[in-house]
């Protein structure tokens, strides 16, 4: 059914295209718009947590998706301390659910796959080299301002999304603050054809290390890796370049000839956003948040937002519910990044560059401990769907919010209400 409801969706990254698509499907006109002449195309996330597979499988891309690249089933972690390695193997848990594996592809692969299914939907339009510069709410629209090669431009839609990443022009124009921090630390991603698989590594891998520590992943069939490092902030980006031959014989079988393909740097932090919604304008992605990479707590965060929006949008703009439902999102994706998705993320980027030997030693001990405990390592498996939004439920301000609070201590749960939580203090934003 069409509402002939218009979104703006600002942001052609994988948050922006998929609740586009998802809002397409269940009939809204979507345009979307990105500042960039095509989807970015350099080393980004490229593994799909079980949660992302389900979130695909809902939107009915998930046959497509599995054509892209390579399933996989285990994580493992090489303890360089003392060589020894721990696996995870997804499979554990498939009496449990059907998206008990890992799929592995560019997130641009994804993103150019959802928008030419999205352009094949009525009503639907991608303006490229297209910058958002200024909105204006109205009680019963929003006004955004836009320019592109010809000038400026206004384009009027019902709602609209800023899903246009950490540096966020929307975020900055609703007037949210994006509290945290950022680490001193700049990460490497490097795209390399080496078969890693062949050398005792599995599909995703985490090597535990103060200073050479990685993420290594299969990025698709055709052999390209991921090796993703960490890099002296103080080195220039030549530099860094120029390093990374040095750098990826670390990890690298002696005299392994490799061919590196991609190579950038970028800064990493834990930020959120202060709010999610303002009116008319919602907040999905990095936009929302942002966090270091290690574990893949971003990109898988960013599609749940993208998910639940579709859903409680959707049902706005057919008229089958109040806006209501729209401060629930709000409330709740901020919830899971402060509660799960921050945390975690720190926790293992802690453990991948982890310092003290006795810490080391410990986190060792208790990984291996976790593989040889199947019950336990069944419900850390399943963990990954709690980044999923829970139902909304009419009158949750007075039945679930109380519930968060007295769970995770009330100063911390009302913080989460709005404002700045007592673990993302507001700092200087992204430069
Ligand atoms: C180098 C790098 C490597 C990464 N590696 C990993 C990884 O290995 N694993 C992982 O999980 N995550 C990784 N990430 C993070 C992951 O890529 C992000 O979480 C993900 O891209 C967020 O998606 P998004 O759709 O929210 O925003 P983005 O993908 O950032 O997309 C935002 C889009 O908005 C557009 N835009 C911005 N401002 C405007 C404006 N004013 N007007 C119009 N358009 C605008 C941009 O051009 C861009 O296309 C990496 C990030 C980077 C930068």
């Amino acid at each position: 059914m069409s509402s002939g409801k218009h979104v703006l969706v600002v942001g052609t990254g994988p948050a922006g295209i998929v609740s586009a698509y998802g809002l397409a499907l269940k009939g809204a006109r979507v345009t979307l718009i990105d500042r960039e002449t095509q989807v970015i195309d350099s080393p980004r996330a490229m593994v799909y947590l079980p949660s992302t597979v389900k979130a695909l499988d809902k939107l009915g891309l998930l046959d497509e998706a599995r054509k892209l690249g390579p399933e996989s089933y285990d994580y493992q972690c090489y303890f360089a301390q003392s060589g020894n390695v721990g696996r995870m193997d997804h499979r554990l848990v498939q009496d449990l659910t059907p998206y008990h594996f890992i799929l592995h592809f560019g997130q641009d692969v994804l993103a150019n796959m959802v928008l030419e299914r999205l352009l094949a939907l009525p009503g639907t339009e991608v303006k490229w080299g297209t910058t958002l510069e200024a909105i204006e709410q109205r009680d019963d629209q929003v006004l955004a301002t836009v320019s592109d090669a010809t000038g400026q431009h206004v384009i009027a839609a019902d709602w609209l999304i800023g899903a246009d990443g950490a540096r966020s022009t929307v975020r900055k124009l609703i007037g949210a603050t994006f509290d945290g921090f950022t680490w001193p630390d700049t990460f490497m991603a490097t795209n390399i054809e080496f078969d890693f698989g062949k050398h005792g590594f599995a599909d995703s891998n985490m090597v535990s290390d103060p200073v050479n520590w990685a993420v290594i992943a299969r990025i698709d069939n055709s052999g390209l890796w991921r090796v993703a490092y960490g890099e002296d902030s103080e080195l220039t980006e030549q530099e860094r370049l120029d390093r990374v031959d040095q750098r990826l014989r670390h990890w690298l079988p002696e005299g392994a000839e490799y061919r590196l393909v991609r190579a950038n740097s970028y800064r990493v932090h834990q930020r959120s956003a202060s709010s999610y919604r303002a009116g008319r304008v919602l907040l999905a992605g990095d936009a929302a948040h942002a966090t270091n990479p290690i574990g893949g707590m971003g990109f898988t965060s960013g599609i749940q937002d993208a998910v639940t929006l579709v859903d409680l949008l959707a049902k706005v703009l057919n008229g089958e519910t109040s806006d209501d439902v729209l401060d629930w999102y709000a409330y709740e994706r901020r919830r899971i990044f402060l509660e799960i998705a921050n945390p975690t993320a720190i926790e293992f980027k802690r453990r991948t560059q982890e310092a003290d030997p006795q810490k080391r030693l410990e986190d060792e001990q208790n990984f291996l401990h976790l593989v040889e405990d199947t019950d336990t390592m069944r419900v850390a498996l399943m963990s990954i769907f709690g980044l999923e939004s829970r139902p909304y439920q009419v009158g949750w301000r007075e039945s679930v919010v109380p519930e968060d609070q007295q769970r995770s201590g009330s100063d911390k749960a009302k913080s989460l209400v709005g404002g700045t939580t007592s673990t993302l203090r507001h700092t200087e934003e992204i430069e």
